[in-house]
């Protein structure tokens, strides 16, 4: 068949066309894509040329998968690197690491970072000779990170989440912004993996806007896959809101069962369909299938409980 050529293909190289889409790389001499050594000085975004079948507008297909789990230890990772490791050959694929607090998907795939930018959250800074300590910000403020008390007004820029709502709201205008640094992302690839993790710094507590950045690098097509934290709360909403698919991982244990429902709560909340993997199956019971099957859950996968998994 016919290769299938998108816009902006500006180079071919052994069956594959890469995309000058990342000009903050230029100067790198050649990448690896897939296996294949690209002699490019422009970047990785890198697509097999034919696709067997492939109708036209295949390269604007793009599908978001993330992988989560209610509780931490399950395997999250793994079966997240497992599959873009496994897709790699096939489709463009990317790795979002959106586990800010606890980055671990870099051990996994060992990228090359080539770019890394601060994530920056807007706090309030008051300028107290306009302040009529009407206390309007402290009411708005959902986040309690505003006290407004007797003549005093306290910021705690650690519980702010940026939204704005006080500097807008304020009526003598009083409220300015100042970006205070939060966390970092960073961009790289990995043998034909396109990756971006965030970094959160350490006593920082928001995590959201750092998954976001990360979040923004999702590319229009391809497979993207997200690694989220595990749990519920926000950081984890964050990361799997506009997924098409959500994996979720657990194990054949009560804590798992537990964190598994909550976790299936969080998806189907959100609307986002969603399946199983169950992982170190035979060590517990039964009842994390039992559930699956009445909630009507699909078990993609079931990986047992062995030794050599973890020497691979
Ligand atoms: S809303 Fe504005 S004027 Fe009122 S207490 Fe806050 S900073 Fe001061
Ligand atoms: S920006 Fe939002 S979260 Fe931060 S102090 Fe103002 S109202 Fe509260």
């Amino acid at each position: 068949m016919e290769p299938v050529r998108p816009e902006g293909v500006s180079e071919e190289v052994a069956g594959w066309e890469v995309r000058a889409t990342e000009p903050d790389l230029a100067g790198i001499a050649s990448v690896q894509v897939a296996g294949k050594e690209c002699p490019t000085s422009w970047g990785l975004r890198a697509t097999p040329l034919a696709v067997p079948n492939a109708e036209p507008g295949w390269y604007e297909n793009r599908m978001i998968v993330s992988v989560a789990s209610g509780k931490g230890g399950t395997g999250k990772t793994l079966v997240a690197t497992s599959l873009a490791l496994s897709l790699k050959d096939r489709e463009r694929v990317q790795m979002l690491d959106c586990d800010v607090e606890e980055p671990d998907v870099h051990i996994f795939l060992r990228p090359v970072i080539t770019r890394s930018e601060a994530v920056y959250i807007q706090v309030p800074e008051m300028d107290e000779k306009k302040c009529t300590y009407c206390g309007k910000c402290a009411e708005v403020c959902a986040y309690h990170a505003i006290a407004v008390l007797g003549k005093h007004v306290l910021v705690f820029p650690e519980l702010c989440h940026g939204c704005g709502a006080c500097s807008y709201l304020c009526p003598e205008n009083a409220i300015s912004e100042e970006g205070r640094e939060s966390g970092i992302v960073e961009w790289g690839h990995s043998d034909g993996i396109e990756f971006a993790h965030g970094k959160l710094n350490v006593g920082e507590a928001m995590a959201p806007p750092v998954i976001r950045k990360v979040k923004e690098q999702a590319s229009n097509n391809g497979v993207v896959i997200v690694d989220a934290p595990p749990g519920t709360s926000c950081p984890v909403v964050e990361s799997i809101k506009g997924s098409d698919f959500c994996i979720l991982v657990t194990e054949p244990t009560l804590f798992g069962l537990n964190d598994l429902m909550l976790a299936v709560e969080t998806v189907r909340e959100l609307d986002i369909p969603c399946g199983v993997v169950l992982n170190r199956a035979g060590v517990g019971d039964r009842k994390v299938e039992e559930y699956c099957q009445k909630e009507k859950i699909p078990i993609l996968l079931t990986i047992p409980m062995d030794i050599g998994i973890a020497r691979i």
